[in-house]
């Protein structure tokens, strides 16, 4: 079984590549951030959770922690890719805990990289089709301030593990997902 955590700053192609690997692998993509758009607006709850989400913030730990490890413990059966998913080092800890009881790991954690002047463009450009929210020029200020904060931070952290695999996130689609693959 494989298992696979996708990484990288906002705009750096998170979603496309983990979309492309769970397809080619059999695997299930978990996006946490599409997870919580859809629990938006549905309760109470979802309208805290998008209040997060439009500011560009981080959902608080104890709530992602609790909606993913619903979906991950299901997604277990045929293996995953988790895109957006963890953001801190808490998450990190609890994702850990919850494989390690459920007798499996990570393989591999890849680490999309591109720069935020590119980043931004595409963010943009996503923006005008993706009806997101938080796809304006404030918010995601906002989110890459975040990233470099508290999600930046974990790279060591599979780093050490030895688990982390640089990919260069500024070619085309398909030449990433070739450089991708040929890594794993
Ligand atoms: P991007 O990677 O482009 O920022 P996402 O769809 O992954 O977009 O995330 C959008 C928003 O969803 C984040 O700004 C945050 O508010 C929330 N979110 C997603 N994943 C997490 C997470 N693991 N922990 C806390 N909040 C999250």
């Amino acid at each position: 079984m494989r298992n696979y955590i996708i990484f990288g700053a906002p705009g750096a192609g998170k979603g496309t590549q983990a979309d492309l690997i769970a397809k080619k692998y059999g695997l299930i993509h978990l996006s946490s951030g599409a997870i919580l758009r859809h629990e938006a607006d549905k309760n109470e709850l979802g309208k805290k959770i998008r209040s997060y989400q439009d500011k560009g913030q981080l959902v608080p730990d104890v709530l992602i922690v609790t909606i993913m490890a619903k979906q991950i413990s299901r997604a277990l059966k045929s293996g995953l890719v988790l895109d957006g998913y963890p953001r801190t080092l808490r998450q990190a800890r609890a994702l850990d805990k919850l494989l390690k009881n459920k007798k499996t790991k990570i393989n591999a954690v890849l680490n999309l990289r591109l720069n935020q002047v590119l980043a931004l463009k595409r963010i943009i450009l996503r923006g005008k089709t993706s009806g997101r929210s938080d796809d304006n020029a404030k918010t995601i200020k906002n989110r890459f301030a975040v990233y470099r904060n508290q999600t930046a931070p974990l790279l060591d952290y599979y780093r050490k593990q030895k688990k982390l695999i640089n990919i260069d996130g500024r070619p085309e689609i398909s030449a990433i997902f070739k450089n991708i693959t040929s890594r794993l």
